[in-house]
């Protein structure tokens, strides 16, 4: 029976993975129940895998998932997550910038009944550009999902497993966890936490990250909305063009001769109704397709399910 397991993604952090195990040992030292490390190698080109085995076996709390591959963080979290088998899990980077000494104070949050928590890197240990992008970024993010998150790309969070195990998580997805979850109607608390600058290996992201986390948001927000009320908007463009293209054409051949520029114009009209249609009806495919309102809606009657049956489940 497992209570807790700390799920870390490591990409080329040799040096860090033994000072990352010293770490979690040392602040869960009086922690008084059960808990796991998922490490998940996503690929590493160094010794990252050899340093992670070399902790398995002297830690019978250690656990490995070697990627094939380099994945991506978001992957790597997926797969430590859904080998996780602890009632909590615990999200974190595996480069010592997240401090474990945090998690209690994050398990404590859900003891009390919240969901998720979120870390929050009030005093951020990276370069001023980066954290004025990352703060932009939040606040559109605040803005535009409704959710008034301070740093929802702080990898340090605590879940029940519930929800975590049940969210989508794919593209850079992880930043985008704490929106997903209040869909779900999910109880989020935010607690400062500490942040260390880097000591051992690089970043894995450039500014290529602004460019990817931009889209992924804009995909996102045009999918939940397009995706409870598919047609509602396309359908009165739709008909509002070919309205105007029809009248186009009938005013190009009213007066016996036919008007070339008119019909050309009603023909244009005509064409862009046709294009949106086929587009609307592209995209009521997709909702009809996609289950993501209800499984959010049923998600969240999980989760207080599971809270008024936990006298009964245990
Ligand atoms: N990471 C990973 N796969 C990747 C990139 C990063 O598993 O393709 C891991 C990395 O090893 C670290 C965490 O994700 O544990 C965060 O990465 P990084 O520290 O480079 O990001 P930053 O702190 O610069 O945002
Ligand atoms: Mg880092």
């Amino acid at each position: 029976m497992t209570d807790l397991s700390i799920v870390v993604p490591l990409y080329n952090e040799e040096d860090n993975v033994p000072l990352l195990h010293a770490a979690i040992s040392g602040a869960l030292a009086d922690f008084p129940r059960v808990y796991e490390v998922v490490l998940v190698d996503d690929g590493s080109k160094d010794a990252t895998f050899d340093a992670a085995v070399a902790l398995v076996r002297r830690d019978p709390r250690v656990r490995v998932v070697k990627f094939r591959g380099n994945y991506g963080q978001t992957a790597a979290m997926a797969a430590g997550i859904r080998e996780a088998r602890g009632d909590i899990i615990v999200t974190m980077d595996g480069d010592l910038q997240n401090d474990p000494l945090d998690i209690p104070d994050m398990i404590r949050l859900i003891d009390e009944g919240h969901d998720i928590v979120v870390g929050w890197r009030k005093k951020r240990q990276d370069g001023g550009m980066r954290v004025f992008v990352s703060k932009v970024a939040n606040r559109i993010m605040a803005r535009l999902m409704g959710v008034a998150v301070r740093d929802s790309g702080c990898s340090l969070k605590a879940f029940r497993s519930i929800l975590i195990k049940q969210l989508p998580m794919y593209g850079e997805m992880h930043r985008f966890i704490p929106a997903l979850s209040r869909l779900a109607g999910a109880r989020l608390a935010q607690v400062e936490v500490r942040h260390h600058p880097r000591q051992f290996g690089v970043s894995k992201y450039g500014f290529s990250r602004i460019y990817k986390v931009m889209l992924d948001i804009i995909s996102i927000r045009v999918l939940l909305s397009y995706v409870r009320r598919p047609m509602a908007w396309p359908r009165l463009l739709i008909a509002l063009v070919t309205a105007l293209g029809i009248a186009a054409v009938i005013a190009a051949v009213v007066n016996g001769g036919i008007a070339l520029p008119m019909l050309a114009i009603g023909s244009l009209l005509l064409s862009l109704g046709l294009f949106l249609l086929g587009w609307a009806v592209i995209g009521q495919m997709l909702a009809s397709l996609s289950d993501n309102v209800s499984s959010f809606a049923i998600l969240g009657a999980k989760l207080s399910n599971a809270i008024r049956h936990e006298g009964e489940e245990r």
